[in-house]
């Protein structure tokens, strides 16, 4: 070490970047600043904390810096790393997928806890992003196959990738298709799953500086945020089975609405689920007498 350079210990380091990351306005900047800091020296959180006074290579400096100049212009913890925990898994996220959220493992345990006896079942995802709820449904409910379609190809990739890396990807097909566009005519699935973009147009920019990081395809849902969920059910009763279940994430107070379209199709049973922070997040919908019917009434009831 030359004389003069100041010596930066793990210690030192992570009192810098969480004080510049507060300026910046990152939300959580201590936490962050070691989870970066952990990614660099390939270790868990414990051991920063008992190898305080060890000092950084150059090398390691110089990936850490780049991370904390990505870190400090609000792009995502998720894309810097290059991966997410979703479940009970770790999925590769790019720019070119949302990045998965606590709220929708809500959505995939309630999916499995509909479908976990009812057997061999095809699911289609639309939107599939990264892969997280397919993927995750695939392998929870290991008698099942999936169809999981994005508008973009990158995406259709993300999710293959994750399929292959989480072993069920000899049961998902992967298709780049605009909703149902190219999804083979006449094919019927037991679940139709989606989380579409649902963020009204005009709140897009009042958005959380990370979020505006996160594509704009997957999050602008048009001038009432509802365009998706009015296109996928528009088409709905060409690719449901006549027994079979929607499920849809929602954004806030768009349950009762949604839950109304899809009354409008003839999926006359629809429940609403909350997530964690009491918001509408979840629906629900079947067929009045479908093998779903009872399960998604108690939803309701509950
Ligand atoms: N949950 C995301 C958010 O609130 C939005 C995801 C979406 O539009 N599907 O930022």
């Amino acid at each position: 070490m030359e004389q003069g350079k100041p010596v930066w210990t793990i210690v030192k380091i992570l009192e810098w970047t969480k004080q510049y990351f507060a300026d910046k306005g990152v939300e959580t900047p201590r936490l962050d600043a070691e989870v970066l800091l952990c990614d660099v020296l390939k270790c868990q959180r414990i051991n920063l904390y008992v190898n305080f006074d060890q000092p950084l290579e150059e090398d390691e400096l110089h990936i850490y810096r780049s991370y904390v100049a990505k870190r400090a212009k609000h792009e995502p913890l998720a894309y810097i790393l290059g991966h997410r925990a979703f479940m009970h898994s770790e999925f590769k996220v790019t720019e070119d997928t949302l990045v998965p959220r606590p709220e929708t493992e809500l959505l995939v345990e309630q999916i499995v806890e509909l479908n976990k006896d009812k057997g061999p079942l095809d699911i289609l995802d639309i939107g599939c992003g990264s892969g997280a709820i397919v993927v995750s449904l695939l392998q929870l409910l290991p008698l099942s196959r999936a169809v999981a379609v994005d508008i973009n190809a990158k995406a259709v990739a993300v999710t293959l990738e994750n399929a292959a890396s989480l072993g069920v990807a000899e049961r998902c097909n992967g298709l780049v298709s605009d909703l149902f566009e190219n999804v083979a005519k006449g094919k019927k699935f037991d679940v139709v799953v989606s989380n579409p973009p649902y963020i009204p147009t005009a709140v897009l920019s009042s958005l959380a500086a990370d979020v505006q990081k996160e594509p704009r395809t997957a999050l602008d849902g048009g001038v009432t945020g509802l365009d998706f969920y009015q296109r996928i059910l528009k088409n709905i009763n060409a690719f449901l089975e006549p027994e079979g279940m929607v499920a849809f994430e929602i954004g806030i107070g768009q349950g009762e609405q949604v839950a109304k379209m899809c009354r409008e199709q003839g999926l006359a049973i629809t429940a609403v689920r909350n997530d964690y922070a009491n918001i509408d997040r979840m629906v629900f919908a079947t067929k009045e007498g479908s093998k779903y019917a009872n399960e998604i009434l108690a939803i309701r009831q509950k």
